[in-house]
């Protein structure tokens, strides 16, 4: 079964309470504990990472620092989403973050066959498809991940298993 962790990052990886505004590189501070706990579930389900956050539209130093924090974890970000915040998704309204990850996994179907693949969605932001329900491990940004989302994470991966 190959596994799909699509991720977020301000809300995940960060939240309020670590939070310390902006650097001089337009990026918010990681906090370590959360991306220790992303590393477990890598760790633990042998899953890939595409980024859906926004952060992935700014290639230069934001993102050089996530590939960074997440490779002394021995994570490597496979690919990110596209950008369709400028087109028309489903039901004719703005596409949403759900329709993002949607086009992702069909256009990447012949690599991940929908029936040897499972994926979970780790965001604060809520603007998933329906369908996407029982994939999605919905953060807070008050929070960001915890335990308990890692937890359903890995066992919402390894479930098929
Ligand atoms: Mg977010």
């Amino acid at each position: 079964m190959h596994k799909i962790i699509f991720l977020d990052v301000d809300g995940v990886l960060n939240c309020q309470r670590t939070w310390q505004g902006e650097h001089e590189d337009g990026f918010a501070t990681l906090c370590p504990d959360m991306c220790d706990r992303l590393q477990r579930v890598v760790q633990e389900t042998d899953a890939i990472v595409v980024l859906s956050s926004t952060w992935r539209l700014f290639e230069g130093k934001g993102l050089t620092k996530l590939r960074a924090w997440l490779a002394e974890r021995g994570i490597t970000i496979h690919s990110h989403t596209k950008d369709l915040s400028m087109e028309i998704g489903w039901g004719n309204v703005r596409a949403c973050r759900g329709d993002e990850i949607a086009l992702w996994l069909e256009e990447h179907a012949s690599e991940f066959p929908p029936l040897e693949r499972e994926f979970v969605i780790l965001d604060d932001d809520s603007d998933m498809l329906p369908s996407q329900k029982p994939n999605f491990v919905h953060t807070s940004f008050k929070d960001g991940l915890t335990e308990a989302h890692a937890k359903k994470a890995i066992r919402l991966l390894n479930e098929n298993d």
